[in-house]
C-alpha cells in the first residue's frame, strides 16, 4: 500500500519514472506527451542537462543559507537577471518557493505599504471572478473560483470579485473590442465607488487567465485603463504572472504585452521550469522604499526564502530562455499551434472559442455554439477529457469554471517551448480523439 496522500484518493496515479524533452514516462513504460507542462511549469521540457548541472554545482557549493542571516550569490544573480529584463522600475525581487507564496507575499506587502504610509483603512482587495491565485488562505480568498473556495468560505477574508475581461461571453452585440475592454475595466471604478476607494489596498489580476478560464486574454486597452483607475485612487496593481509569465505568452513578462507596469508582480512555475520549486515577487522601488525608509522590515517570511539551490536552478532556466532564443520561438510555435487548433476545431459544433497567446492556448467547450450554452456541470466534461487524454498518452489541463453559472468547461494547453511541429500534430490528434470520446 502506498503511504502517499494523493490528490485524488479514489484513483491511484501511475508512478512517473523519467522525463525527456516533451515526454514523461511512467513505471509501465507508457509515454505521455506533456502538453501542459504539468500546470504550465515545464517550459524547457524534461531532462535539460544545463539546468541539472547548474543545480548540481550549486549543491556542491552551498545548498542552503537562511535569509535571516545571509544573502547568496545565486539569489543575487537571479534577482539581477530578472530586474535587468523586468519592465519599469520593478527592481526588487523577493524569492519564495512557489506561486501561492509569491501571491501571499504580494498581498502582505501591499497591506504593509499602506500601513507604513499611515493609510490604515486600506485592507480590501478587489480581484476578479473565475480567477485563481493560489491555495493558501490569502491567495484562495483573492481568487474567484467558486468551486475551490466553497468549503473554505468561513476561513476566507472578504474580497470583492468583479467580472473578468471575457470577450467571448461578456462582450455585447455590436460593441467594439476596445469599447468592451474599457467597459470591463470600468467595473473596477464601479466597485471602488461601491466599497469606498479609501478602503481598498490593491487590485489583483492575471494578464492572461490560466487555470480557471483557459487562456483568457484581455481586450486591448483593458489593463491600461485598470492602471489609470488604480493610480487615480492610490491603489496598488498586483499582477499574477505565476502561470502566464516567464515567456509563456511570448514575452518574459506578460504585462509588457499590455504595456503596463504593476506595482507588484508574482511569478513562479516557468521560473523553476520544474527543476526546482521557486517563485518570486517583484516590486517597484516606490513600494520597496516605503518599507526601507519606514520600519525597514517586511513583516513576512519563510524558512526557504531565497533558497540558493532553487535560485541557481532558476537562474539557469531564465538564462536558457534568453540565450537559446526560446521566447521568440514561443510566438512561432504558438502560431502553429493556434493554426492547428483552428484547422481541427474551428468549425467543431461543441467548441465555442479558441483563444490564448503564445504557447498558452485554451478551448472552451459549449453544448450549443450559437447560444454558447455550456454543458451541465454534472456531466463533468473537463474531468472526462483530462482522464481520456491521459489514457491516450496526452497531458493537458482541462478545468471547469463559472462566472455566475455562465461559463463551463475548457481545456488549457501549455506545452514546453521546445515543442516540435510533429509534436504539435500529435497533440492535436490526441486531443481531438479525447474530446470526441468524452462527448460520445
Ligand atoms: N497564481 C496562478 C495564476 C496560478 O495559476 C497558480 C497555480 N496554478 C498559483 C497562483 C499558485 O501557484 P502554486 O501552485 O505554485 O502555489
Amino acid at each position: 500500500m502506498s503511504h502517499i496522500f494523493p490528490r485524488h484518493t479514489k484513483s491511484a496515479p501511475p508512478v512517473a519514472v523519467s522525463g525527456a524533452g516533451c515526454y514523461l514516462t511512467d513505471a509501465s513504460g507508457k509515454q505521455y506527451l506533456d502538453a501542459s507542462g504539468g500546470a504550465a511549469v515545464s517550459c524547457l521540457g524534461h531532462g535539460d542537462r544545463t539546468i541539472i548541472d547548474a543545480i548540481k554545482n550549486q549543491l556542491d557549493t552551498l545548498a542552503y543559507a537562511h535569509t535571516g542571516f545571509f544573502t547568496s550569490e545565486p539569489a543575487e544573480k537571479l534577482a539581477d537577471l530578472l530586474v535587468e529584463h523586468a519592465p519599469g522600475d520593478l527592481d526588487r525581487v523577493y524569492l519564495v518557493s512557489g506561486g501561492s507564496e509569491a501571491m501571499e507575499a504580494a498581498l502582505k506587502l501591499a497591506r504593509q505599504y499602506h500601513y507604513e504610509r499611515g493609510d490604515m483603512n486600506r485592507g480590501r482587495i478587489i480581484a476578479r471572478k473565475q480567477s485563481y491565485h493560489g491555495n493558501t488562505l490569502g491567495a484562495l480568498a483573492t481568487g474567484g473560483n467558486e468551486w475551490r473556495r466553497a468549503q473554505f468560505a468561513p476561513l476566507l477574508m472578504d474580497v470583492s470579485h468583479i467580472d473578468p475581461c471575457y470577450e467571448y461571453r461578456l462582450r455585447r452585440e455590436g460593441e467594439s473590442l476596445e469599447d468592451y475592454g474599457l467597459r470591463a475595466a470600468n467595473l473596477l471604478e464601479e466597485e471602488l465607488q461601491r466599497v469606498g476607494p479609501e478602503t481598498v489596498m490593491a487590485f489583483v489580476a492575471e494578464p492572461v487567465v490560466g487555470a480557471t478560464a483557459g487562456a483568457l486574454t484581455a481586450a486591448p486597452g483593458y489593463f491600461k485603463r485598470i492602471r489609470e483607475i488604480c493610480d487615480r485612487h492610490g491603489i496598488l496593481l498586483i499582477l499574477d504572472e505565476v502561470m502566464c509569465g516567464m515567456g509563456r505568452t511570448g514575452a518574459l513578462f506578460a504585462c509588457t504585452q499590455e504595456d503596463v507596469v504593476p506595482d507588484i508582480l508574482a511569478i513562479a512555475k516557468g521560473l523553476g521550469a520544474g527543476y526546482q520549486p521557486i517563485g518570486a515577487m517583484l516590486c517597484t522601488s516606490a513600494v520597496y522604499d516605503t518599507i526601507a525608509d519606514g520600519s525597514g522590515f517586511f513583516q513576512h517570511g519563510h524558512t526557504y526564502l531565497g533558497h540558493p539551490t532553487a535560485a541557481a536552478g532558476a537562474h539557469a532556466v531564465v538564462s536558457a530562455l534568453l540565450d537559446r532564443n526560446l521566447i521568440p520561438r514561443v510566438t512561432v510555435q504558438g502560431d502553429k499551434l493556434r493554426r492547428a487548433l483552428q484547422a481541427r476545431f474551428g468549425q467543431h459544433a461543441n467548441i465555442g472559442d479558441i483563444r490564448g497567446k503564445g504557447l498558452f492556448m485554451g478551448l472552451e467547450l459549449v453544448e450549443d455554439r450559437d447560444t454558447k450554452a455550456p454543458y451541465d456541470p454534472k456531466r463533468g466534461l473537463a474531468g472526462k477529457i483530462k482522464k481520456l487524454a491521459f489514457e491516450n498518452g496526452l497531458i493537458c489541463y482541462p478545468m471547469s469554471g463559472t462566472i455566475d453559472g455562465k461559463s463551463g468547461d475548457h481545456v488549457l494547453l501549455a506545452p514546453p517551448f521546445i515543442i516540435e511541429d510533429r509534436q504539435i500534430d500529435e497533440l492535436v490528434d490526441k486531443l481531438d480523439r479525447s474530446i470526441e470520446q468524452a462527448l460520445a
